[in-house]
């Protein structure tokens, strides 16, 4: 039975124990031998904002400590994120971002401007994506960077 991977939605193979995409664990990992390979991570999440029509947010920064695969930290408008972008171009609930063990994922929630990655002097959309320890997102007119650093 292929299985959806309850942090980021993809559906992965029956044979593998991690969402290809994330790097998740598979839900019923219950059993001893998945539990003894599950590792807790010591980092910070950190968001900066390097461009934004809100001039008062240029340059702001949230860090975030993170002590295991998996920890969520949400971005938008609306005051109830952990990263509150008061863009008007930045919907209410825009994305969030997943930690795992292997870099950030990214998932746009449904945003009505989308999510874009920046990278290699272009961008492109994002829907769900490990963008892995660094990476720059693109969301209305602000420009977030984003790093999972050891802590
Ligand atoms: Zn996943």
């Amino acid at each position: 039975m292929p299985w959806r991977c309850p942090v980021c939605g993809t559906e992965n193979r029956d044979d593998v124990l991690t969402c290809k995409v994330c790097g998740a664990y598979k839900p019923e990992a219950t059993t001893r031998k998945t539990a003894q390979i599950k590792e807790s991570i010591s980092a910070s999440l950190v968001v900066e904002v390097l461009e934004s029509p809100v001039e008062s947010l240029v340059g702001r920064r949230f860090e975030f400590k993170v002590g295991t695969p998996g920890a969520v930290i949400s971005v938008g408008r609306a005051v109830e994120n952990q990263v509150i972008v008061p863009d008007p171009a930045v919907s209410r609930r825009h994305l969030r971002l997943i930690v795992t063990s292997n870099g950030v994922v990214v998932e746009d929630l449904g945003s009505s401007n989308g999510t874009y990655l920046v990278e290699g002097g272009g961008e492109r959309l994002v829907k769900v994506e490990n963008v892995g320890r660094q990476a720059v997102v693109r969301v209305g007119g602000t420009k977030l960077r984003i790093a999972l650093l050891p802590s």
